[in-house]
């Protein structure tokens, strides 16, 4: 099968901080080894891309950002013979991308692949130590990710699954970080164990998915808290058996009151805030697992006190993403049964050329759940 692919593309690129995304022609970037080409069909908005927006996480510039994404497989690079991967195929993309061959990648601990952050997260590279994107005058453009908020990307096959005809090719996007995010939080940073209570601190997109996710676990309690109460409408609907205002009275106590005086077993804090992880710390009972998933606005500290953690024998377990390998596709298959209802966290959708205003809009905290690109609009 062949797909007439144009030599050029339209793709939000970032070159300045201070004036923002602009969308450009760029050229149309090609699979390496072991990599594929996906027309994306959507890309969703994710709260750390502000970071690197707003210049509190350096990223090399100029770049394009967009790590969760859906679409189709419009060309298959070499060496892929072994992924079963082929043109036609609908697929999401993680934004957790692991090499496949490092230590880490070789004990399946995609999430602590090493060339991911050294090329990839510092550099804006893939496994090559270059990058697929470049200007019509040939100046090398960088990827945060697969660079998603473009019409075509390149993804290493490691981080990519293929999706039934049943998932929605726009909604399907936000499978790769918010909601793989949140099943890494669940399964792999808590090890959630049916029966148990939990709390989760900003309920935006990956946290509507944590709900969600806990509650197929088995979690007989989901408290949810946020100062949006729209949000915490949302989250009740999702799965929350009990909401907390974090704007209103003391937040501890609340969720004390809640639980009978215990606290809660796991407090996952989705923010990446000192605030947040404050609240999170304080909600939970003795001996209880805080799993903190939120990115900070660059080099951050949150206080912790000594005592309490020791005596309570409490423990902090940060989680980042999931082992894209192994998860995305349990993701999938949990979306695909209903499990995960990724349709409805999907509050608005945006142009390629809207980005700029969309993430605006992110920033302000006026998005409910995911916002996506869409690719058609
Ligand atoms: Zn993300
Ligand atoms: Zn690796």
């Amino acid at each position: 099968m062949s797909v007439s692919i144009p030599e050029t593309m339209k793709a939000a690129v970032l070159r300045d901080v201070a004036t923002g995304m602009q969308i450009e022609e760029i050229l149309t970037p090609h699979p390496k080894e072991g990599e594929v080409l996906v027309k994306v069909s959507a890309c969703g908005m994710c709260h750390s891309d502000l970071h690197v927006l707003g210049g509190a996480i350096a990223f090399p510039l100029p770049c394009v950002l967009g790590h969760e994404v859906a679409g189709e497989i419009v060309e298959v690079g070499p060496h892929n013979e072994h992924t079963g991967l082929k043109v036609g195929d609908r697929v999401a993309g993680a934004f957790l991308m692991p090499c496949g061959q490092c230590p880490a990648c070789a004990a399946g601990r995609d999430d602590l692949c090493g060339p991911f952050f050294d090329l990839n997260r510092l550099k804006g590279r893939l496994y090559d130590d270059t990058t697929r994107l470049s200007s019509k005058s040939g100046e090398p453009i960088w990827m945060y990710s697969m660079a998603g908020l473009a019409e075509y990307c390149v993804i290493p096959s490691t981080s990519v699954t293929t999706l039934s005809d049943d998932i929605d090719p726009v909604a399907g996007s936000i499978l790769g970080c918010a909601a793989m995010t949140a099943y890494g939080a669940v399964r792999r940073g808590a090890d959630l164990r049916h029966g148990e209570t939990v709390a989760v601190v900003a309920v935006g997109g990956v946290g509507s998915n944590i709900i969600q996710i806990a509650k197929s676990f088995g979690a007989r309690q989901i408290i949810a808290i946020d100062i949006s109460q729209d949000k915490l409408e949302d989250a009740r609907r999702l799965g929350a058996t009990d909401t907390v205002n974090s704007g209103e009275g003391n937040v501890r106590d609340r969720v004390f009151e809640l639980t009978g005086g215990r606290g809660v077993d796991v407090a996952f804090e989705v923010l990446g805030r000192p605030e947040t992880w404050k609240t999170a710390l304080e909600a939970l009972a003795d001996g209880g697992r805080m799993v903190p998933i939120g990115l900070g606005a660059g080099v951050q500290t949150a206080d912790v006190e000594i005592n309490r953690t020791v005596r309570r024998s409490q423990s902090i377990l940060g989680s980042n993403g999931a082992r894209t390998r192994q998860d995305l596709p349990e993701v999938v298959r949990m979306a695909a049964a209903g499990q995960i209802d990724y349709r409805s966290i999907v509050s608005r959708k945006f142009s390629l050329d809207e980005v700029p205003a969309g993430y605006e809009a992110l920033r302000r905290g006026e998005i409910r759940g995911r916002a996506v690109v869409d690719m058609s609009l």
